[in-house]
């Protein structure tokens, strides 16, 4: 039993329990330990394995460029690329080397024929106290850039709804529905029939972080590979623009704080508090919003778009775990240690709603949160957590493929769906892991995890449909076709194997699963995924 929310057992104003206290004594001394760290402020920036102290240094820039350059020669642009991000973190902003790394950064671009970057990098040079006399050098990469952006506008994608908004939630189509259900939370369930290939869910994320440190993102929006700008006063984040930039109300007020270094779980959730913190206009605010929550009482106050969004991620189901003290200690103390943070929460009633909030959003966040994958390199470099996207229900075989680009998940349908269907996602996909076990260890494995009981055809199989192959669909050209080519596949053969997928999942669209409609149901994915490479720029609406 969790003691989550529970109050002390005393008469007049009860404190919230105090979770650190009465533990086992091995607690005592991993606290102990985590206390002298916090003090010490163990946490450098490390990057590819280096650490370097995490202050503004021309020195540490200095060097980080000469390795940069020399990844250059050896015509390794990508490490380049990331090896002048880090230069420009640790440099002055009033150095005049600062325009000299942009310019090279540019060029790295321009190798990796990212040409809008490129372009827009040699305009951050010239900006940034550039050298007079070097000025045509810019003019000529801004020349070159703009030729070869000419030739390749048409490789700009677009992510947007397939189908118009709901007016509730405006991230998602208005062809789905959300319903409360009282055994298992939510349900998503369609309220009309819906092609295969249509974007559903569009939504950004409440709160996402990197957990790598070798590639740098966006710390707003989580983009990789592009033309970041430093922190003016800190070493830990960039931003890829200047709106990023002014949008971050979390770094504001969290400038050179030492969370941005630590490990990514202490982070991700330290992360969601100063979220909660900048979304309510004061702490009383908070405490009054969650206080009626926990007592399921209706929130008498005026809510504005960011206060509803955390009111769904407030309600979000928990794991049914013990709660993770360990993680709960590290968030709790490193919170306090800052100054803004211990001025807000100053009082004794204060301090113990805190640490309850630390645990509560602890317990959303592990249950609910997944990670985004850098195509390229395939780490996973991002942590997000996107709340109307944790509505859907699990399936291991979902009617829905799901991505993330930068803090955005996507939801798109991978088969025709009918009206009243429910609508699924793959907690666990397959590479991370989840086909790997077998149907009862999955079945634990998803039940602890992510506090589900899977229903699915794969977890309740009807052996015969497991085992024996459909003759029908064996024999359907459609299915011979993406068989005899799937080895075969290149960016070339990738919109006709799509087609002949989507010829035979209209011919079967109410049979039911497969061996063979799984296989064509995952070709169809990978299809889709290809249409979306790493390189090129991708733009939202
Ligand atoms: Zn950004
Ligand atoms: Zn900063
Ligand atoms: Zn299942």
């Amino acid at each position: 039993m969790s003691n989550l929310w529970t109050k002390e057992h005393r008469k007049g104003f009860p404190l919230y329990v105090d979770l650190f206290e009465d533990l086992p004594l091995i607690y005592e001394k991993e606290f102990t330990k985590w206390n002298k760290q916090l003090d010490e402020s163990q946490w450098k920036h490390v990057f590819l394995g280096n650490e370097y102290e995490p202050v503004k240094s021309n020195e540490t820039a200095h060097q980080l460029n000469v390795i940069a350059i020399e990844s250059f020669q050896f015509k390794d642009f990508r490490k380049s690329y990331e090896l002048f991000n880090q230069a420009l973190r640790f440099i002055d902003k009033k150095s005049p080397q600062m325009g000299v790394i942009f310019l090279k950064r540019a060029q790295c671009f321009f190798n990796m024929n990212m040409y809008e970057q490129c372009s827009a990098d040699a305009y951050l040079a010239r900006e940034s106290n550039f050298p007079n006399n070097f000025l045509s050098d810019l003019d000529e990469y801004h020349n070159n850039c703009f030729e070869f952006i000419k030739q390749n506008e048409r490789k700009a994608q677009t992510i947007k709804l397939s189908i118009d908004a709901d007016k509730e939630y405006p991230c998602m189509a208005n062809v789905v529905k959300i319903i409360k259900n009282d055994i298992h939370g939510m349900e998503v369930v369609a309220t009309s029939d819906i092609d295969i290939g249509q974007t559903i869910l569009v939504e950004e994320a409440f709160t996402s972080i990197s957990n790598s440190f070798d590639t740098t993102t966006c710390f707003t929006c989580q983009k990789t590979c592009a033309n970041f700008i430093p922190c003016e006063r800190c070493v830990d984040v960039m931003f890829c623009s200047i709106e990023c930039m002014g949008g971050s109300e979390i770094h504001k007020i969290s400038c050179g704080e030492v969370y941005h270094r630590m490990p990514s779980y202490t982070k991700f959730v330290l992360q969601s508090i100063l979220k909660a913190v900048v979304t309510f206009p004061s702490i009383d605010l908070l405490i009054k919003f969650v206080k009626a929550k926990i007592l399921m009482q209706t929130v008498d106050m005026v809510m504005d778009a960011k206060m509803k969004n955390y009111e769904l991620f407030f309600e979000l189901t928990t794991s049914n775990q013990e709660l993770p003290i360990l993680l709960i200690h590290q968030v709790y103390t490193t919170l306090m240690k800052m100054t803004l943070i211990a001025d807000l929460f100053s009082t004794k009633t204060k301090q113990r709603f805190l640490m309850h909030l630390v645990a509560h959003h602890a317990q959303v966040l592990l249950c609910n949160s997944y990670g985004g994958f850098e195509k390229e390199q395939n780490q996973q470099i991002t942590a997000t957590m996107t709340n109307v996207a944790s509505f859907f229900e699990h399936s291991c075989t979902p009617n829905l493929m799901q991505f993330s680009i930068g803090n955005r998940t996507v939801l798109i349908t991978n088969q025709f769906i009918k009206a009243g269907d429910h609508l699924y996602i793959d907690y666990w996909p397959e590479d991370e892991g989840g086909n790997n076990e077998s149907t009862e260890s999955r079945a634990i494995l998803l039940q602890k995890n992510f506090n589900v009981s899977c229903k699915c055809r794969k977890c309740n199989p009807n052996k015969k449909a497991l085992i024996i192959a459909d003759p029908y669909m064996v024999s359907h050209p459609a299915y011979r076709w993406v068989l005899d080519y799937k080895k075969h596949m290149g960016s070339d053969t990738s919109a006709l194997m799509k087609q002949q997928c989507i010829n035979f999942l209209k011919e079967y669209k109410h049979a039911s699963w497969s061996k063979e409609k799984d296989y064509i149901i995952k070709t169809y994915t990978e299809c889709v995924l290809n249409e979306f490479d790493g390189t090129n720029p991708i733009h939202f609406k």
